[in-house]
């Protein structure tokens, strides 16, 4: 069996799509070298989906992933592409893989790529393998994705430096950082800097995280404090929400805002993001030979599973308690 489908599929696409993470070239240089030494060619699709559609499609060799292991971003550029949620804009993204000979794509993205990449392989019953590139770990099946662990030191490092400066004027501090409808970098983010709290979107319909942190924390013993708080709506509007209403609710406290932003998604990926982008890499070449399709390649206890595109999209990661409870632990 793995013969035929050696020789079915002779070349493949690649792409990195949406939200750009760290580790993304590692996992690149890994999927590329994969491919060609199961003799296979390799296309390398400029732009995310909308390399597909306008046509930015160059081979790939050995030596065009050298050396940038260590890079962060993405040497195949990425984009977002309105295009490619329209059946015509998918039509002209097949017309191109054919005329290039493509018959499998490695989709390298988050939540939204392999959302695109799901339609797209059940329309065209076209073989895609997918790859979970996000910072903000929010993908199901996959206990961690590639660029987690770098923006989550990169939080960290900036919290410390932020640090310095509240400890001296006696500060309550709101950091925001990335994450979506996910508070994996914020909950974990304030863990490793020592962070006071942090305030997630998965528990905010439960609890008054602002409340009860200046109630049970804040106000009995510190004068000065460091709180994460997911960007977005569902925290009450990142940083800058929670700060307003601290002016309101808490006038005592001498508060500042501080937007971590794009720095979180750039530098060069870590250890444990090049080494998961590589395993994950080499893993995904492997399930397009055993016949996988539409499959996400994760990490589950330290072994690489393959969870079907429809679960790792639709359900919902969930926050670890254990990790909620060292946190409220450690910062009394
Ligand atoms: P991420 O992959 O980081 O979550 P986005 O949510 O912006 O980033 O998605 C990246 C791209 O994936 C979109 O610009 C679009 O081209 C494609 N995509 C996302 N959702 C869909 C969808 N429902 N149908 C088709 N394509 C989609």
């Amino acid at each position: 069996m793995r013969e035929d489908i050696m020789s079915a599929i002779q070349c493949i696409g690649i792409l990195t799509s949406g939200g750009d993470s760290p580790g993304m070239n590692a996992a690149i240089r890994a999927v590329t070298r994969a491919a060609l030494q199961h003799s296979m060619t390799v296309k390398g699709i400029y732009h995310g989906y909308k390399g597909l559609i306008t046509n930015q499609v160059v081979n790939f060799q050995t030596r065009d992933v050298s050396n940038i292991i260590q890079r962060g971003g993405t040497i195949l550029r990425t984009a977002r592409c309105e295009e490619f949620r329209t059946p015509e804009g998918r039509k002209k993204a097949y017309e191109c893989l054919q005329e290039h000979g493509i018959n499998a794509l490695v989709v390298i993205g988050g939540d939204g790529s392999l959302t695109g990449a799901r339609i797209f392989a059940q329309e065209f019953n076209f073989p895609i393998v997918g790859l979970p590139g996000t910072i903000d770990n929010d993908l199901y099946g996959t206990d961690v994705t590639i660029g987690y662990d770098t923006a989550l030191n990169t939080i960290m490092e900036c919290v410390d430096k932020i640090r310095d400066t509240a400890t001296s004027h006696e500060r309550l501090f709101f950091i925001e950082v990335m994450g979506r409808e996910a508070g994996f970098l914020a909950l974990n983010g304030s863990i490793a800097s020592g962070a006071e709290a942090a305030i997630i979107p998965e528990i905010s319909s439960q609890r008054d995280q602002l409340s009860d942190m200046i109630e049970h924390s804040f106000n009995t013993s510190k004068t000065s404090s460091i709180v994460l708080v997911t960007e977005g709506e569902i925290t009450g509007g990142g940083a800058a929400g929670v700060a307003e209403r601290v002016k309101k609710e808490y006038p005592q406290f001498d508060v500042r805002v501080s937007i971590l932003g794009h720095l979180q998604r750039g530098g060069s990926p870590s250890a444990q993001d090049r080494i998961l982008a590589t395993r994950m890499g080499v893993a995904a070449i492997d399930a397009l030979l055993d016949d996988q399709r539409n499959v996400m390649i994760g990490i589950h206890n330290d072994t690489i599973v393959h969870v079907p595109f429809s679960k790792a999209i639709k359900n919902i990661k969930s926050i670890n308690t254990d990790i909620m409870r060292a946190l409220e632990i450690v910062s009394k």
